[in-house]
Order: C-alpha cells, then structure tokens, then sequence
C-alpha cells in the first residue's frame, strides 16, 4: 500500500500511444496523474505506447511531449518506448505458454467481426470472446505454433475484484464482461493487455491512473499480474470527459486537441479548468 509518508515510493505513468495528438481527455487524466505523483511526493515516469508500427507517428511522439511541457505535466526521463521493449514483452509470453495459460486462436477478423453482436458492447473494448478455438480439455498445449494469435483462458465466471482509488469497488465477471483475450498477436506483437502488465512491473509503477473506459482492461491485467508472478498495482481511474450530447471527449479529438485550442490562443490554465 502506497502511504504518503513513504516519500519516493509512489511510482506512476503517463501512458499515451503516439496514434492522434493529445486532447483535453488526455490533459484531464494526465494531471490527474501528475497530481497524485505530487501529492505522494513520488516520481512519474513517460512511457510511450509505440507498439503498433502501423499506427504509431514519430511526429504524434514529439508533439506529446511537446503538448505535456506546455500543460505543465512533468515527468522523470527518459521516455520508455515500448517499440524497443519487444523482448521483454516475448518472455512474459513464453512464460505464460510454458505454465499453460494462453491457446492459439485461428479467428480472422471476419470472424471476429460477426461476433460482435452483444449490444452491451463497448465498440473500443475487445469483443467477449465465444471461446470457439479454445481446446477442450483442461491441459493447455504448451508448444508454440508460429504466426498465430494467442489468447488467455480466463476461468468462466471467476469475479476480479479490485478497489479504485477514485471510482471505488469493481467487479468484473470472466466470461461475462471479458472474454479469453489476446495477449499475443501473429504478426510478432504483444497485445496491449500484456505490454501494459509487463511494462506496469518492469517499471515499479504502484499506482496507475487512466481513464474509466479501461476499467475492464484492468480486470484483465490482474489476471495477467497473477498467471506472471508479479506484484499488484493500484488503480486509479479517472471519469471520463464526454461533450453536451454525451459523447466521450476521446471520439473528438478533431477540435479538441490540446494543440488546436492552443492555436486559437487558449492558455494552458483554460485548457486544464476545461479538463478539469
Ligand atoms: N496507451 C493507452 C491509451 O492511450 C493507455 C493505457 C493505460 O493507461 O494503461 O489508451
């Protein structure tokens, strides 16, 4: 447990994947962050989430930097790029085959695609996962088939309980609000589920702060934390911001952007008093 008198042993993260540029959304959890880095005189450390090659922009990268100076959000270099971390991430995958925890899935995206039916479902979440390539038996293969996607076996009904630091207890039901999900990707990757687990230890993080819409992700990452040994973090997750017709800040950036409010002249105190 993280006590404010235990000075320097807060450790926490700004985690922003380079894909967009930061928007108010982002300003709001990530004050949030470095206010509780302050408050428990701890340390707050960058990492850039950079996996997706596809995706990720070396110009989104400078401009997060850039737009976390001007709001004043500072962090402890040097930055941690998660494209340069893959082997980490492929030992903690190793690992979790050899213990039998994780199967191969041959889903393609169609597939997938046709199973996102349930209407309770949240479109940026990964789908509940009908278990179609799961082995039947209870031993999990442990050897590895190359350029496969690789997914987790959770224990169908298990509840995941944790309790947050701003929005209280959670449960999350396995099978019900996640399903077996992806941990590791046949183009090589990790998935963000993993990477997150593995860098969130690596890094000694005892508190993460995001936003509330990965609060199922969390459920699933202490999963992860438990099948890899390793210790358990606090969460903290911030509300999310939504605009006048409720819809949430993070599907806007367009006119949101931390930098085109800046560009229409807006000083940083307007910008964090609006994610604030
Ligand atoms: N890169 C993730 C995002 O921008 C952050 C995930 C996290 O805080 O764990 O949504």
């Amino acid at each position: 447990m993280t006590t404010k008198n235990n000075a320097n042993r807060y450790v926490g993260r700004l985690a922003p994947s380079p894909t967009g540029l930061l928007h108010v959304g982002h300003a709001a959890t990530f004050w949030a962050a470095h206010e509780r880095a302050r408050e428990y005189n701890g340390r707050l450390l960058l990492r850039n989430e950079d996996l997706d090659p596809q995706r990720s922009k070396v110009e989104f990268v400078e401009a997060m930097v850039e737009d976390l100076a001007w709001l004043g959000i500072e962090w402890e270099p040097p930055m941690i790029s998660q494209s340069e971390r893959r082997e980490l991430y492929r030992a903690a995958f190793e690992r979790l085959l050899e213990a039998g925890f994780v199967y191969p899935c041959r889903c393609s995206r169609k597939d997938l695609a046709r199973m996102m039916h349930a209407p309770h479902e949240d479109v940026d979440d990964e789908l509940v996962y009908d278990g179609r390539c799961r082995p039947a038996g209870e031993a999990l293969s442990r050897s590895l088939v190359p350029e496969m996607n690789y997914r987790f076996r959770v224990s169908d009904g298990e509840v995941v309980r944790f309790v947050d630091g701003d929005v209280g207890a959670q449960n999350f039901t396995a099978r019900v609000d996640f399903g077996d999900f992806l941990v590791w990707r046949k183009d090589g990757l990790p998935s963000y589920q993993l990477a997150c687990v593995v860098d969130d230890a690596a890094m000694g993080i005892t508190e993460v702060v995001r936003g509330t819409d990965l609060l199922k992700s969390t459920a699933r990452q202490i999963l992860l934390q438990r099948a890899l040994g390793l210790g358990g973090v606090e969460y903290f997750h911030t509300r999310l911001m939504v605009d006048e017709h409720g819809v949430r800040l993070a599907k806007r950036h367009d006119a949101l952007a931390i930098r085109t409010l800046r560009e229409h002249g807006l000083s940083r105190e307007d910008v964090l008093a609006m994610a604030g």
